[in-house]
């Protein structure tokens, strides 16, 4: 049994209410699912930008009928001050994820991005305070190292960033700062690296690129790779991802608050790899899979070259130890997907 099976033990005997924003979404439903299964109370806040019906009713089928009593949800926009005040009513602790994800969405419209992302995050944190909820974990992001070339990345050093996105993430952190050290809000940022698994949208112009490739490769359509496919990621499966914001939002450590921290598994593999690994799934799978050469085309503007994390400060300050790695996460993930699929179509 490892510190997080035992943590998980003394976790079931305490229910607590948990306000998840953007349940409705990849990251807010595979946290909604987990804490339900494991004897929690929910409040869900989703506004359907890019969340969907399906995955909460995908969520509250897996738990079964009673864990499914214990969940509620608010239709709302967390852009709106009064909707974040009504969701924080009873709440224990926050796990805020709602925001607009990608790097080229906020390149092309940065005002609509901006909205969720910052006058949405200050409203959570401000609906939090007068609540008088102390533990606030929130998402940020990997793009806050923007052109640091340091490698692996360490929390103290960032550098210039290269996104609005970035920007919007940073200030997250900037504003979870100041509200730790004025009101005593235990603020704990997340800082998540390329973050895979079920339930993650493989469709649209801004899909993430593991989904996307697994989506087009079953779809039988063209896969492009951005730039010459040297560019690489701390891929990072959600059940890593899950065990960070439960660890966040449980410690007692007091010097975890105001912090933030990566949350990746300290590996890094380029594109060409991950398409790689992605085909041999595959082909594990369908008898049929051929593997399929991709197309090569331009870099994308805002996208780091490298991206490798140091997670040394969170095994040391929350005992985070994450249980899967690259491959064991895509098999997984794969399996979810040929099941899934022709579910999350849109
Ligand atoms: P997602 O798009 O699947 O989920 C986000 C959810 O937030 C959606 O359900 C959406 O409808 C909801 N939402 C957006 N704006 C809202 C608003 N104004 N009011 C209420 N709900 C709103 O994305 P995800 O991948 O699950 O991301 C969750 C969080 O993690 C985000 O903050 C994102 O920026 C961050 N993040 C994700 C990754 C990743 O690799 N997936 C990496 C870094 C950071």
């Amino acid at each position: 049994m490892n510190s997080f099976d035992q943590f998980i033990n003394s976790f079931k005997t305490t229910q607590k209410t948990w306000l998840v924003t953007g349940n409705a979404g990849f990251i807010g439903s595979n946290l909604t699912e987990f804490l339900l299964a494991h004897g929690q109370k929910v409040v869900g806040l989703d506004n359907f930008s890019t969340g969907y019906q399906y995955n909460i009713d995908d969520v509250l089928t897996s738990v079964g009928e009673n864990a499914a009593k214990n969940f509620s949800f608010i239709h709302g926009d967390i852009a709106d001050y009064e909707t974040c005040v009504k969701a924080c009513e009873g709440v224990d602790i926050i796990l805020h994820q709602a925001a607009l994800g990608s790097v080229p969405r906020s390149i092309v419209d940065p005002i609509t991005s901006n909205r969720s992302n910052i006058t949405g995050f200050l409203n959570m944190l401000t609906a939090a305070k007068d609540a008088g909820i102390k533990r606030f974990v929130y998402a940020s992001s990997s793009s806050v190292y923007g052109d640091s070339e340091e490698l692996p990345k360490v929390e103290e050093r960032t550098g210039n960033l290269l996104s609005p996105y970035a920007v919007m993430k940073m200030t997250n952190e900037m504003y979870a700062g100041v509200f730790a050290r004025t009101y005593g809000i235990e603020a704990i940022g997340l800082r998540y690296f390329n973050v895979f698994g079920r339930r993650q949208n493989p469709n649209g112009a801004y899909a993430a690129v593991i989904p996307k490739w697994i989506g087009s490769l079953l779809s039988g359509e063209e896969i492009y790779i951005n730039g010459d496919g040297e560019t690489s990621r701390d891929f990072t499966y959600i059940d890593n991802v899950i065990q960070m914001n439960l660890l966040a939002g449980m410690t007692t450590n007091p010097i975890a608050f105001g912090q933030a921290f990566n949350v990746a598994v300290g590996g890094r593999n380029t594109l060409n790899e991950l398409y790689s690994i992605i085909n041999q799934e595959l082909a594990k799978h369908i008898d049929t899979f051929k593997i399929h050469p991709a197309l090569y085309r331009d870099f994308r503007d805002g996208d780091i070259r490298h991206s490798n994390a140091s997670i040394t400060k969170a095994q040391t300050l929350v005992g985070y130890t994450p249980t899967h790695n690259i491959k064991q996460g895509l098999e997984k993930a794969i399996e979810w997907y040929l099941k899934n699929i022709k579910k999350s179509e849109k």
